[in-house]
């Protein structure tokens, strides 16, 4: 049985990814940060019914001594970096911690890779983000990045630097560039999350009103379930390489919206106002990711449709307040 180790395993992907490799049949092991509130950092894993079947252990992506410490012990064969402070509108606020989680912390693990594992085979998430004030109309592995947050900054340096370990030390490292992507699991603050959770408020007369920042920002939007099995894909590769992978179809945050409140029976225009104070200090006006070379070469596609991912997400919300209401 072939082991994997996940860092950010208590996040979306995470969660995702770990239900993907145990059915692939791997043990999975799963780096968490300890928190004071470690009863509920497993809910994600919970949702998905994987809690109980990960192992979870203790660790910091700021602390490479955690890191050499589980590699050596674990001895994993593929390792996924997908932890992060992942929330571009947060990184204004903590530039230095998310350059530090962010940025060094894919570095540290690929110290880590280096020094106690070299054979293991290393993902790190690189994001849409890279690409900011996009210099091509569809953005491919190609096209050349301009980040617009901290965030994105951070990002372009630990793919970077993932190329270079690939390049320097052959470390079999692939960066995948994924743009964005969604599901019921989705971190709150996250626009689509926020969305669908306003929905499900006002569906049910919690509320009545829902504010939102640039409502003209577009973004090429897939499911966090199909991405995930894009990563996997790319370890499977006999060489390392950069992928971008998207859907190739990028919409408004306002059309999100429609889509979401008509799925609930309402018009979105009764209720989401824009305000000045959500809008950001730099904006990535739209992403249109290209991902022919995953096609070709990893024999991936995205496959679940903006309709479908925005009806689920709506669907679970719903859910999830529906519960809340009948236990009190
Ligand atoms: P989430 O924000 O849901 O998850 C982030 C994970 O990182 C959480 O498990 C979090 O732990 C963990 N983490 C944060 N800081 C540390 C730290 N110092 N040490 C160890 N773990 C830490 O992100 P997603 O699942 O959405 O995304 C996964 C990765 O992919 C991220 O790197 C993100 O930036 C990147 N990405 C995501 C995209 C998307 O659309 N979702 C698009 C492109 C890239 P905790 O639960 O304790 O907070
Ligand atoms: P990002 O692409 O990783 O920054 O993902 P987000 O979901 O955080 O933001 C996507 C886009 O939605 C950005 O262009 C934001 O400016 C825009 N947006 C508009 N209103 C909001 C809001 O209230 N919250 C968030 N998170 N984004 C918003």
């Amino acid at each position: 049985m072939p082991t994997a180790f996940i860092t950010g395993i208590t996040g979306q992907d995470g969660a995702y990814l770990s239900r993907f490799l145990l059915h692939k049949g791997y043990r999975v092991i799963g780096l968490m940060r300890r928190s004071a509130s470690s009863d509920v950092v497993g809910e994600r894993l919970r949702w998905l019914g994987v809690v109980d079947h990960v192992e979870l252990v203790d660790g910091n992506l700021t602390d490479i001594t955690s890191l050499i410490r589980i590699l050596e012990q674990y001895r994993p064969e593929e390792i996924y970096n997908l932890a992060a402070q992942s929330f571009v509108a947060a990184s204004w606020q903590q530039p230095l911690l998310t350059g530090n989680v962010t940025g060094i912390g894919c570095v540290n693990l690929l110290e880590a890779v280096r020094i106690v594992l070299p054979s293991a085979r290393f993902y790190q998430a690189s994001s849409s983000e890279m690409f900011g004030k996009i210099q091509a109309e569809r953005q491919s592995e190609t096209t050349p990045f301009y980040p617009r947050s901290p965030y994105a900054a951070a990002k372009l340096y630990a793919h970077w630097m993932t190329v270079n370990y690939r390049e320097s030390f052959g470390l079999h490292a692939s960066s995948g560039i994924l743009f964005n992507h969604e599901s019921p699991l989705r971190g709150i603050e996250f626009v689509t999350r926020k969305v669908t959770d306003g929905v499900a408020r006002i569906k049910l007369g919690l509320a009545t009103e829902l504010a939102l920042g640039n409502m003209n920002a577009q973004r090429d939007w897939g499911h966090a379930a199909d991405y995930v099995e894009a990563m996997w894909r790319m370890l499977q590769q006999d060489a390392a390489d950069d992928y971008v992978i998207a859907t190739g179809r990028t919409v408004p945050i306002h059309e999100f919206c429609r889509l979401a409140f008509a799925h609930a029976g309402l018009d979105y225009k009764d209720h989401v106002v824009s305000r000045q104070d959500l809008h950001r200090p730099a904006e990535v006006d739209v992403l249109l990711g290209d991902a022919a070379k995953a096609h070709r070469q990893l024999g991936w596609q995205a496959g679940v449709a903006l309709e479908q991912l925005v009806a689920e997400m709506v669907e679970a919300d719903l859910a999830r307040y529906q519960k809340k209401l009948q236990h009190g």
